[in-house]
């Protein structure tokens, strides 16, 4: 504790029950974990095996590298990667155990390839697109795409285990259209022969809000790390989730100033009393929105406290007022809210964002702390 400088503090034990919490919540459907980008934020190996231990039994990555980065971590659940580069050559994910999310006929193609070439089945999800407006095989090539799936796995080239969609979180009425059209797709599938194993459109979202919606699979990022996936409108406090990731730093100066005192660049905000100043040691290059200056608030001597002048790269300065504030005094940027922190959510709000935004952007100066490993 005494050597915090810049700090994200993981509590894993909070992450394990929240992905209990949502596995029980979405049963019979099953849950897999997305770990993308180093897990938002919160280290993508630590994540993925306590996930399992709680109780989801898949993974989800979107690069191929970050799923043989778990591979090559000895883990050993089952594993989906969706977002591949123009040319992939599938043939290491096949050996390593890796399905892959399909989205165009030329990756089906070189699944399929992959699958010749190692000597045993790729292992795919047929992604359809059904109204995100990002990848997945549209609506008009779905047929075609399915009749050549069928034939590859009828010679053995590919495994058809999943069939899925992703979906805009528009409202529930466009989510519902979206749902529409992914049960045509999986009905024509079923009707050409393939027989998926899991059907998956949901992630946490509608895996929380819309139980019509689960399928065989929710794919669960945002909700394990305790935060919400419907930006302000909505909590997931009542799902019993609460947030995994606590920012906290310690005050490396303090002053006192005189009215008229100018803070930080462009001295965007002067004292108007007598005040006492704090200077915390985090900035933009660890993550702190600048576009939160002037707004955001963090928690400091008990209270909440206003984030004065401009977020600079490594630094910002809080007004403490009539505060009894030292060096070395700890603060908290964000946690869980309960504590009297302030939030991630609350931090998005001040920086016009989401909280996905928020934890996923922290740097790399900040030294990530586990907590209940
Ligand atoms: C990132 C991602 C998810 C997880 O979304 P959350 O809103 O964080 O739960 C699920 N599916 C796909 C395809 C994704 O890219």
């Amino acid at each position: 504790m005494s050597t915090v400088f810049r700090e994200a503090v993981i509590d894993l034990d909070q992450y394990r029950a929240n992905i209990a919490q949502i596995t029980s919540l979405v049963a019979p459907a099953a849950v897999l974990a997305v770990v993308k980008a180093d897990a938002y934020g919160h280290g993508m190996v630590q994540c993925a095996r306590a996930a399992i231990e709680a109780g989801a039994t898949w993974l989800g990555t979107a690069d191929r590298a970050e799923a043989h980065a778990l591979r090559a971590a000895g883990i050993t659940a089952p594993l989906l990667c969706w977002l591949h580069e123009p040319d992939a050559v599938f043939a290491a994910e096949v050996r390593d155990d890796i399905d892959l999310g399909i989205s165009s006929r030329s990756q089906l193609r070189a699944a399929a390839a992959a699958g010749v070439a190692v000597g045993h089945p790729a292992r795919v999800h047929l992604k359809v697109e059904t109204g995100l407006g990002r990848n997945g095989i549209a609506e008009y090539d779905w047929e075609q795409v399915v009749r050549e799936a069928a034939q590859a796995e009828q010679a053995g080239s590919i495994t058809v285990v999943g069939i899925w969609s992703h979906l805009a979180g528009t409202s529930s009425e466009s989510d519902a259209e979206q749902a529409a059209v992914f049960n045509s797709a999986l009905a024509l599938a079923v009707s050409l022969g393939i027989e998926p194993e899991l059907r998956h459109l949901a992630a946490s979202g509608a895996a929380l809000a819309e139980p019509a919606l689960r399928y065989d699979l929710v794919r669960i990022g945002i909700a394990g790390y305790g935060l919400s996936p419907w930006a302000a409108e909505r909590g997931v406090d009542e799902f019993g989730l609460a947030p995994v990731m606590t920012l906290r730093s310690r005050v490396v100066a303090v002053r006192r100033v005189e009215p008229g005192h100018g803070v930080s660049y462009g001295h965007t905000w002067r004292a108007e009393h007598p005040t006492g100043l704090a200077l915390v040691p985090l900035g933009y290059a660890d993550g702190i929105p600048r576009q939160a200056s002037g707004k955001a608030e963090v928690w400091l001597a008990g209270r909440r406290m206003p984030v004065v002048g401009r977020i600079a790269m490594d630094q910002f300065i809080v007004d403490t007022g009539d505060a009894l504030v030292e060096v070395g005094d700890e603060v908290v940027v964000f946690g869980d809210g309960r504590t009297g922190a302030p939030t991630a959510e609350d931090w998005a709000g001040w920086a016009d964002t989401i909280g996905y935004e928020i934890v996923t952007r922290i740097g790399q100066r900040v030294t990530r702390e586990g907590a209940g490993a």
